[in-house]
């Protein structure tokens, strides 16, 4: 039996990120970039008004206020899309609109709300320092400025920020592809009616949630009995993966045939049973550059091992720059005895209270309440040696997504 650590290492020794394939910008929301995002261009790329109002020169506004304004001539229109045809002089102004460039000569917006149209132009009824209301060239972004990075992550914002340096299509990882499989005789298709000894299949649903999540193309290939054949037809008809992700049949009893069987098909091992409650009985393994991962069939049980092995699998083959879950800290709402020997991953929930985050533990810590793995949104990572947890202290957590 190996620690977490150790097996972490040995999978992530063999995974290498997959291609990259270019995508419209409006279609790489939860993709992973696999580029550098430089402006060509500084952001935004003129001079502009943050204000309706008018382009004026600040030093002929100065002390111009309701008591004492200043008179100037309004020389044109200036829309957002249009650039002013004439130079702001001395004694003049431009109408101005939010978006526009700001007209030669002109170095500050005074707000339209501050000023009075005449017959003959503009009354201005307050100052406007240099600057004001101008967004100078440059200010969101410098030409040639590196934006994101490889591997980021994109979400809304960077989708944004892609588009707004005129590009309509991006790099990045090619979705792994995932086929996830439930083994046990005992497991039953949800929407089929319940028999007598049989539980409905959640862990083909909760890993294909996982995978998904993650950014993988899923596929879900159904359950198959605890039959050698039966099992060995099922795997067969996985084909085409990067990874294959089996739940059950892993452990030492009479009918847990997976192991076995991945064996008989070349899969080569990279290791079996870790360290860890919940979750020891665990294989990884190759089958040429494809990883096969048959994972403990508790469902609290596999989901915590696809956090630990799985994600940061995943995130290594779409060339994410951050691997695996979150890591951080939080104090402990209540204690609690633990047996000691292997490191432990509880449920726990998050809450903040004065500026400091605290985690309760979900009531069942049992590998087969799946209810818990609803409650938590971390898993709170307990050394191997510690037998009891004391209230106030201080824990790891990891974020759970
Ligand atoms: P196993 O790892 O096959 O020994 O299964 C351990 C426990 O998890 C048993 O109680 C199984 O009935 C249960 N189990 C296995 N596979 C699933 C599944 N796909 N959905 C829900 N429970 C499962
Ligand atoms: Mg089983």
């Amino acid at each position: 039996m190996i620690q977490v650590e150790e097996a972490t290492r040995k999978l992530m020794a063999k995974a290498r990120p997959l291609g990259a394939e270019e995508v419209p910008v409006l279609k790489a929301l939860g993709r992973v970039l696999r580029e550098d995002i430089t402006s060509p261009f500084p952001i935004p790329p003129f001079s502009k008004s943050a204000m309706d109002g008018y382009a004026v020169r600040s030093v002929d506004v100065v002390a111009a206020c309701e008591e004492s304004p200043v008179e100037l001539r309004v020389l044109e229109d200036v829309p957002a899309g249009k650039v002013g045809r004439h130079r702001v002089t001395k004694g003049t102004a431009a109408r101005i609109m939010t978006g526009a460039p700001i007209p030669s000569g002109a170095d500050a917006i005074v707000m339209v709300e501050y000023t009075e149209r005449t017959s003959e132009g503009v009354r201005i009824m307050q100052e406007a320092p240099k600057g004001e209301h101008v967004a100078p060239v440059g200010e969101d972004v410098r030409k040639g400025q590196r934006v994101l990075r490889a591997g980021d992550m994109i979400r809304a914002a960077e989708m944004g920020m892609i588009a707004s340096t005129g590009r309509s299509k991006v790099k990045v990882g090619i979705k792994p592809k995932v086929r996830v499989l439930s083994t046990g005789s005992e497991v039953l298709m949800p929407g089929k009616e319940l028999k007598p000894g049989h539980i409905y299949d959640s862990n083909g649903y909760s890993l294909t949630g996982l995978a998904a999540a993650r950014g993988a193309e899923t596929k879900f290939l159904g359950i198959a009995p605890d039959r050698k054949g039966a099992l060995e037809r099922k795997i067969r008809s996985a084909r085409d993966f990067d990874v294959l992700i089996l739940s059950g049949g892993v452990s030492v009893g009479d009918y847990d045939f997976v192991q076995d069987i991945l064996l008989e098909m070349g899969v080569t091992r990279l290791f079996y049973k870790v360290s860890m409650k919940p979750g020891k009985p665990i294989f990884a393994g190759l089958q040429g550059k494809r990883f096969v991962l048959g994972l403990p069939g508790n469902p609290v049980s596999c989901m915590v091992t696809f956090e630990l092995f799985v994600r940061p699998l995943l995130d290594v083959l779409l060339g994410k720059k951050e691997v695996g879950p979150r890591r951080g800290s939080a104090y402990l709402v209540e204690g609690g005895k633990l047996k000691p020997g292997r490191r432990k991953f509880l449920r726990g929930r998050l809450h903040e209270t004065d500026g400091r985050l605290y985690v309760r533990l979900s009531t069942g810590q049992k590998s087969g309440i799946l209810r818990s793995m609803v409650e938590a949104d971390v898993l709170v990572d307990v050394p191997d040696k510690v037998d009891r947890l004391e209230v106030g202290s201080m824990v790891s957590i990891l974020y759970l997504e």
